[in-house]
Order: C-alpha cells, then sequence, then structure tokens
C-alpha cells in the first residue's frame, strides 16, 4: 500500500483572479484546468487587523464574511466539481485534491509584513491568505473515509501549501486545519479543510513556543520538549494510541478536551514540508486510522478539529517547535457536546470531565477497531 509518492499540480486562475491548484493523485491522467466561465464581481477588500494592548494579541475583524455561503444544499455546493446546473468555485467537472483561495478570506489577499504592534485607534489591512483545502469531489463523506491514495494527496498539498504560503511576504504562521461537524461551526458540509497564513504568530502558537523555547535552552538545544513528551507517553504507555515508524500518537498527560490526541513525529521535522516520502506515507495512514477511530466510538461521528501546528516563521521559536497533530474533539458523551463556559473561554483554564487514561483506553480500542458501545 505504502509507496513514496509525490502528487503533481496544475495551476490557475479563477474568474476573480483567485488561485485554485488541482492536486492530483498519481493515477490520474496529466490534467489541463477548466477556465473558469464565471462572471464573480471583484475580490472583497481587505479585512482589518486590530492589535490589542490589554493582551497583546491581534484580533482579524472581517465583517464582510457576514455574506459568505452558510450550508448550502448539495445542487449549489461550491466545493462540488462545476455540472450543466451548478457552476461552483471548481470550474472543472472532476479533481482529486484543490486548494483555492477562500473568496470571502479573513485575511488577506494583501501579503505584506506587520509591525510588531500598531498604536491604539489604527488599523492595518488583514495581510495574510486563506485556502480552502477541498479533499474529494465528493460531497458527502469524510476525511477518515478517503482511500489512502487521495488522503496521501491531501498531505502532499498540505506540504506544497506549506512551504508556498510560507514565502510569502510577511507570513509568520501556517496553519492546516479541519472543522468538521455542525455542531463546530462548519457552514459546508463537503469535506474539506483550510490552510490560514497569519501575518502575526497566534496567541496559541506563541505560548506553545515560548514553552518549547525555554525547554530547548534549558537543555543547551541537546533536545526538544515535545520530543521528551513523546519518549515519556512511550515509556509510560497508558495514554498511548499508536506507535509507528515515523509517528506515534497519544492522548496527552494533561489533555484539556474529553477527545483529544496528538500525533508527533518521531524525528524534529518543523512542518509539513520538512517530512520524508517515507514521513509522508505514514502520515496519511495514520491520521486516517485516527478519524476512523474518532468516528468508531460513537454511532455517529464525532465532530472534531484537526489542528496541524507547524513552527512559527521566527527565528527564535522555529528552531525548538515540532511539528504536530492536534486531534480535539468537545464530544463528552454520545449525546453531549462540551461548551467552552466561563473557566475555558474567560480564563483559558480548562477542566476535563474525562481521564486522559480512560479516554486513551477507549480511542486505542476504537481505533484497533474494538469500539465498545
Ligand atoms: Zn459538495
Amino acid at each position: 500500500m505504502h509507496h513514496t509518492s509525490s502528487a503533481r499540480v496544475a495551476s490557475a486562475r479563477l474568474a476573480d483572479g483567485r488561485e485554485i491548484l488541482y492536486f492530483d493523485d498519481p493515477a490520474t491522467a496529466p490534467r489541463v484546468p477548466v477556465p473558469d466561465a464565471r462572471a464573480l464581481p471583484a475580490r472583497p477588500e481587505p479585512g482589518q487587523v486590530r492589535y490589542d494592548e490589554l493582551s497583546g494579541d491581534w484580533v482579524a475583524v472581517a465583517a464582510h464574511r457576514q455574506t459568505r455561503t452558510h450550508l448550502p444544499p448539495a445542487d449549489a455546493c461550491p466545493l462540488c466539481p462545476t455540472t450543466p446546473s451548478n457552476a461552483s468555485e471548481i470550474p472543472d467537472p472532476d479533481y482529486d485534491v484543490v486548494v483555492f483561495e477562500n473568496r470571502f478570506p479573513s485575511l488577506g489577499p494583501v501579503a505584506a509584513d506587520l509591525p510588531d504592534a500598531l498604536p491604539w485607534g489604527t488599523v492595518a489591512a488583514a495581510a495574510g491568505r486563506c485556502e480552502v483545502v477541498s479533499f474529494t469531489p465528493s460531497h458527502t463523506g469524510a476525511f477518515a473515509e478517503l482511500p489512502y491514495e487521495r488522503a496521501r494527496t491531501v498531505v502532499e498539498a498540505w506540504a506544497q501549501r506549506t512551504a508556498a504560503l510560507s514565502a510569502l511576504p510577511g507570513v509568520r504562521q501556517v496553519f492546516p486545519f479541519e472543522n468538521r461537524g455542525a455542531d463546530i461551526g462548519v457552514t459546508l458540509h463537503h469535506p474539506h479543510g483550510q490552510i490560514y497564513a497569519y501575518p502575526y504568530i497566534t496567541p496559541r502558537a506563541a505560548q506553545l513556543g515560548a514553552a518549547a523555547r525555554r525547554f530547548f535552552d534549558a537543555e543547551d538545544g541537546r533536545s526538544t520538549l515535545l520530543g521528551t513528551l513523546l519518549e515519556r507517553e512511550s515509556a509510560a504507555g497508558e495514554r498511548m494510541v499508536i506507535e509507528g515508524g515515523h509517528f506515534s500518537a497519544f492522548v496527552p498527560f494533561a489533555a484539556r478536551w474529553p477527545l483529544e490526541v496528538h500525533l508527533v513525529p518521531h524525528r524534529h521535522a518543523a512542518d509539513f514540508a520538512a517530512l520524508t516520502g517515507a514521513e509522508k506515507d505514514e502520515l496519511a495512514d495514520l491520521t486516517l486510522r485516527l478519524l476512523k477511530g474518532f468516528d468508531a466510538l460513537y454511532g455517529t461521528p464525532t465532530p472534531y478539529i484537526a489542528a496541524w501546528h507547524q513552527a512559527p516563521l521566527d527565528r527564535v521559536l522555529r528552531p525548538a517547535s515540532r511539528f504536530h497533530l492536534q486531534l480535539t474533539s468537545p464530544r463528552r458523551a454520545a449525546d453531549k457536546l462540551k461548551f467552552l463556559a466561563g473557566s475555558e473561554a474567560a480564563m483559558g483554564a480548562f477542566i476535563n470531565d474525562t481521564t486522559p487514561e480512560e479516554t486513551a483506553q477507549r480511542v486505542r480500542a476504537a481505533v484497533a477497531g474494538k469500539a465498545a458501545v
């Protein structure tokens, strides 16, 4: 099943100038993109970013996104291939994996440096880029249901986009992610993810990056925080979910969410673009196994956020930061979701109603195909 491939990519422009990229499975015939025949309005003006002096965080203000598409029916889906009755965002009648610039982006399309801060009362254009990644031409299904070859092509697309977006002026962090399930705010059912290229380092990445850097410095650069945590989890064993040849997955000792699994490379890689072919092969396989396991936990699909943490484009934080997936779900029972209330939303102080050891036992069984009801 495994092989080292690199997907082929064809690039084109949509009617309003946005870039679209077709990533094809190795077996697909060479593609010549179909021109976009739509008459589209001009792209919206960029939104704003404002600097919050109270916290030191940036806030993107994207009021134009209020008009974006919300749960369209299948015959009007913007991610389905174009048909005579549905001129979608993807002009071709078929595709494997497609990446294109979001029509209603919260960041971009300008690419420019932001200062470290902005004076109170001033705003800057929300530079950066927001891309949509459609995993399949099929309107229904999920990443977990993709054939291995297709998941591998998605991994290749993530790697190519990470390299390309990291090279844009002003980009400080590239974040591929998937929100899955209407319960957590998904506005399109078609299986897809997104990539945000931020002009600043996000609060969470800054927090994780600072912790990684402190550890790295205390160890004189001889070991990394996430590499060490992986060694400890592997030695302890009770929270391990999958141990592979290049990646392993575990429920972290201090998991914050009712369902939380981290998938971590054994080697200190910064991002998707730094992975070898063999690592990407295994990553596609293990991601499918984990997501299938999440869906086997209950009788209905589990909503989740798949957050691919990549090392920030920052000379201090990057050397200490290791690429990994944080797969989280607010689902705490078949019919119960955890909502972020006062302690979590206001204070960032998580209270987990499940023990990480018990969660690991259940996820491990589900991944192994022995889901208990
Ligand atoms: Zn669709």
